[in-house]
């Protein structure tokens, strides 16, 4: 058809790429074919594939089931809501935020500009206000969203290190995901919690004597319950933003291969998180969580959320709200 013709002609000269993601315009060579460069701006491989903005995504269309009970049983404990809201309005929010302004680097869009375009994709994607993004030097491979009313992220050094562009946009967009979700609140309790079992919370925060009382109340262990299964919740929330399971994959087989990552066989990682899933039912999981958050271990497990998130890929539902209007 003499209509591709033209198209043809006009791909084979020198042309400029609008980037899939963040919408700067790259200028390309006559053969560039899509995912042959990065974008200047985001850094994120270029495409002119069409990327899906949600306009108004409602957090229950992705939120998990298990996550929204734990978070129903959480807010029946009575004054839960107000009393978290008060003690880490008064004391944790102020405190983090002078943490990390004293102690990380703050991204801006001149200071780590691909890093800030990736938090602004994540945010325009999910349509969620932008927060405050801060790097700050740490050997564990993390990331965090605390506050209260103005939520602020972290990412750990070693993370941005280990994973490449797709899938540090991936952890971003899990944490903006919290934010979206309206985690913040509950995470931040609950980390200042796990700060504690660990012994760290002591010089971290001035309000760790209430903390100390919301534990002997017997609220850590809902609260600690919940937080795991807050994490599901924002791996949706990540491949939301990606819109491709295998960076949501590839992420989790990095945080639990480290750098040697490179020489694990992907879809044998795939496997083993499908097999987790199969054997380990959730009552069962539950007591092992339990078990965990006593062991002090409190970083979530890779090969469960793998398994989880290629569930959900599976029954559908996110084809489902990618294909929604
Ligand atoms: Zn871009
Ligand atoms: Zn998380």
């Amino acid at each position: 058809m003499p209509k591709k013709k033209d198209e043809e002609t006009s791909l084979s000269k020198p042309h400029s790429v609008r980037c899939r993601y963040c919408g700067q315009k790259n200028n390309v060579k006559a053969d560039f074919k899509n995912g042959d460069a990065v974008c200047g701006k985001c850094r994120l491989p270029l495409s002119d594939e069409p990327h899906k903005k949600f306009a108004d995504l409602n957090k229950h269309d992705y939120v998990h089931p298990a996550d929204s009970k734990a978070l129903a049983a959480l807010r029946a404990i009575p004054g839960i809501d107000s009393g978290l809201r008060k003690l880490l309005a008064v004391t944790g929010e102020s405190a983090i935020r002078v943490m990390f302004t004293a102690s990380a680097v703050k991204v801006t869009p001149k200071q780590c500009p691909d890093l800030h375009a990736k938090l602004q994709i994540a945010c325009t994607t999910l349509g969620v206000d932008m927060p405050e993004l801060f790097i700050q030097q740490n050997p564990i491979v993390n990331a965090f969203t605390g506050g209260v009313d103005k939520p602020i992220i972290v990412l750990h050094s070693a993370l941005i290190e280990r994973l490449n562009d797709e899938e540090t946009l991936a952890v971003i967009a899990h944490e903006v995901g919290h934010i979206h979700a309206e985690h913040v609140l509950y995470l931040t309790a609950a980390r200042l919690i796990e700060l504690l079992i660990n012994g760290g919370a002591t010089i971290l925060l001035p309000g760790s004597e209430i903390i100390k009382l919301v534990i002997s109340l017997g609220v850590s262990s809902a609260l600690l319950a919940w937080a795991r299964k807050a994490e599901l919740s924002c791996d949706r929330a990540a491949l939301l933003v990606t819109q491709d399971p295998h960076v949501i994959g590839r992420t989790m087989m990095k945080l639990a291969g480290g750098t040697f990552a490179s020489k694990i066989d992907y879809d044998l990682f795939l496997e083993q998180g499908r097999e987790f899933k199969k054997t380990l039912e959730d009552k069962a999981l539950d007591k092992f969580w339990a078990q965990v958050v006593n062991a002090g271990r409190s970083h979530p497990f890779p090969i469960w959320r793998v398994g989880e998130i290629l569930d959900w890929v599976e029954t559908g539902q996110y084809q489902e709200l990618m294909n929604k209007e």
